[in-house]
């Protein structure tokens, strides 16, 4: 058995959580023995929990690191029970994220992550370590979603995000106070 990998990429407000929470209710629904991991990195909103920017959420565990999800997998799947992993906020991971959902593909799991495709540069989003980016990741998909958002400025259909303020590192986690989806004539200005 190999386990199919699904990742849900789009820019800031796309709705990547939300979809996310949405596949694995149903799939909770369908009985199906599912984990939820979020990195530790991701402090917005909440400490406990992956919330969406709505402010309605799913426990999730807080992965220290790519091996950390590992660990806790390999703990809680007695008698193989574990049929889907999800991955919040993908891009807060190590490259050797990618090692572990192969391994976890591998056991027969199905694995569901999302994450932001690009950073406010427009260029492919860096896992932690520099090493590698979202796109190899898209690319050994099984299957990509890729949702858009709404321009914060214009209305219309928003792929970019926008980053306001003065900061200078490339990646600076923050919400609303700190990011804007826009669209490409927008964000291009
Ligand atoms: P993501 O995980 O992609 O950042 P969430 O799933 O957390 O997004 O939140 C999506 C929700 O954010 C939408 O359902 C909407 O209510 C809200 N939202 C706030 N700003 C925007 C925006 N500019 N475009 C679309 N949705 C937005
Ligand atoms: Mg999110
Ligand atoms: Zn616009």
């Amino acid at each position: 058995m190999i386990g199919i990998l699904t990742t849900i990429v789009g820019p800031m407000f796309s709705g990547k959580t939300t979809e996310l929470l949405r596949i694995m209710d149903r799939e909770v629904i369908a009985k199906r023995y599912s984990i939820l991991f979020k990195p530790k990195m991701d402090n917005r909103y909440s400490e406990e929990s992956v919330i969406n920017h709505n402010g309605f959420g799913k426990e999730a565990i807080i992965a220290e690191d790519a091996n950390h999800i590992f660990e806790i997998f390999s703990n809680l799947n007695e008698s193989n029970k574990v049929i889907n992993v999800f991955i919040d906020e993908i891009q807060f991971f190590d490259s050797n994220i990618l090692k572990i959902i192969t391994d976890l593909k591998q056991l027969g799991v199905n694995v569901y992550v999302s994450g932001l495709n690009q950073t406010y540069k427009g260029d492919p989003f860096p896992f932690k370590d520099n090493d590698n980016h979202i796109g190899y990741l898209m690319a050994i998909s099984d299957y990509v979603i890729s949702i858009d958002a709404v321009c914060n400025v214009c209305g219309n259909k928003a792929t970019k995000t926008y980053r306001l303020g003065s900061d200078t590192e490339t990646v600076v986690v923050g919400g609303q106070d700190k990011y804007q989806a826009r669209c490409v004539i927008c964000w291009n200005k």
